[in-house]
């Protein structure tokens, strides 16, 4: 990357939301520098999971549910023509018990949106998950279509392509931009210059440290603990096709089927405490694994004594309502926000990178639920 160079865009953060940012960009012709501190999708990175889930049900939230329609068609178009096997379509079993009101706005949703469904009684259940515990449950709703995205991987797999396709990629730390009105070039951590004409930060659970006085009271790095657990020897019943994708909202808690060895993924989806991105610990709490354990126990009883065979702490980025932040910085006319994922954002990269496209590039109306304005100082999540 030369510093004599002004780019068209400067995207920083390369993480999902700016690696297909900097992809949609690039394929519309424009020059683009894509900077990372770390690498895409590295292990500090809300993008660094192995695995993330991709599905349509959002309750009554018709945003969420076309964003994630239209962002799974993409992934699965570029996962065609790069030739990657980055999707499995394991199926996303959503479990409802007395509170159902969520999974009944899901079914009119879903439908209201053309997404195929099944509707799923109790019998039914126990019939075709036999392995799956259903204490508490009274019904389901299955997309079949729905399922994982090979997290980590498929980041860096969309940042090659973007560089395939012109964009140019470099390690390094962007340094928060001063001043106001109009940035001309933002400086790096080894004094590098980088000029563009518009800057994209994308810095996921980072952006409240980037720009503190705007976002460090709008976005709540929260720290998550996900687990791994290890299945039975040659037990096929943990694995998809036999086990879906799962969530079961009234326990604020998920998981995944056995892929690629790696074990029955469980987490919940509670947010944890607020932390610093580059100081919080990696390692799991005692509380947390005492309570995925006897979660575990209760949802698969064949797993009751099964080993954990690995653990991630990961972090969310959540706005105050849980809808992502995609906006102009209120002072520096070129400089532009993407982030806020809030536990959800991974599966609507495509559809970020072309909403950023279309507001750079054509004028495109904005969303008002992305907007600063609409981030307030304290949490209550509305988003699930
Ligand atoms: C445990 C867990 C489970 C999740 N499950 C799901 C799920 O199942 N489905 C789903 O859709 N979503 C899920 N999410 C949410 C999703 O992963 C995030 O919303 C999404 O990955 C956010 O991407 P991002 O690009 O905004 O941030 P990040 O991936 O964090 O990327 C930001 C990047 O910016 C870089 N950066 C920051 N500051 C600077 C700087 N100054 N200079 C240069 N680079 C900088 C960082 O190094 C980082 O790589 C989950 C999140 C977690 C933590």
């Amino acid at each position: 990357m030369s510093n004599q160079s002004t780019y068209d865009v400067a995207v920083i953060g390369a993480g999902v939301f700016g690696a297909w940012t900097a992809w949609h960009l690039a394929k519309r012709g424009k020059r683009i520098a894509l900077i990372d501190a770390y690498g895409p999708a590295h292990s500090r990175a809300s993008s660094g999971g192995e695995t993330r889930i991709i599905r349509m049900g959002y309750g009554a939230d018709e945003l969420y549910t076309g964003w994630s329609k239209r962002s799974l068609a993409q992934w699965k178009e570029f996962f065609a023509v790069t030739r990657q096997a980055l999707f499995l379509e394991s199926g996303v079993l959503w479990m409802a018990g007395d509170e159902d009101l969520r999974l009944r706005q899901t079914i009119a949703t879903l439908k209201r949106c053309g997404v195929t469904f099944e509707e799923l009684d109790r019998a039914t259940l126990e019939k075709r998950f036999a392995q799956i515990g259903f204490d508490g449950v009274k019904s389901g709703l299955y997309e079949p279509k729905s399922g994982v995205l090979m997290a980590r991987r498929a980041v860096a797999a969309v940042v090659e392509d973007a560089v395939r396709h012109g964009t140019e990629y470099r390690c390094a730390q962007v340094l928060r931009p001063t001043g106001s009105g109009r940035v001309h070039e933002v400086a790096t951590s080894d004094g590098e210059k980088i000029a563009a004409e518009q800057f994209i930060f994308a810095c996921g659970p980072w952006l409240g440290k980037v720009f503190p006085d705007v976002l460090g009271t709008r976005i709540f790095p929260s720290r998550q603990e996900v687990f791994y657990f290890g299945i039975p020897a040659g037990d096929t019943r943990f694995a998809a096709p036999a086990l879906p994708t799962w969530l079961f909202q009234e326990d604020l808690v998920y998981g995944m089927p056995d892929i690629e060895g790696r074990g029955l993924k469980i987490a919940f989806d509670e947010h944890g405490e607020r932390v610093d991105p580059d100081t919080q610990s990696r390692i799991v709490s005692p509380t947390m694994t005492k309570m995925v354990r006897e979660y575990a126990a209760r949802r698969f009883p064949a797993l009751k004594d099964a080993p954990i065979v690995e653990t991630r702490v990961c972090l969310y980025e959540n706005t105050s309502s849980g809808d992502f932040l995609i906006d102009r910085h209120p002072e520096l006319e070129n400089v532009w926000f993407a982030g806020g994922g809030s536990g959800h954002g991974f599966k609507h990269g495509p559809a970020v990178g072309e909403y950023i496209t279309g507001r750079l590039l054509d004028g495109a109306p904005a969303e008002v639920r992305f907007s600063l304005q609409t981030k307030e100082t304290t949490q209550n999540r509305a988003v699930f």
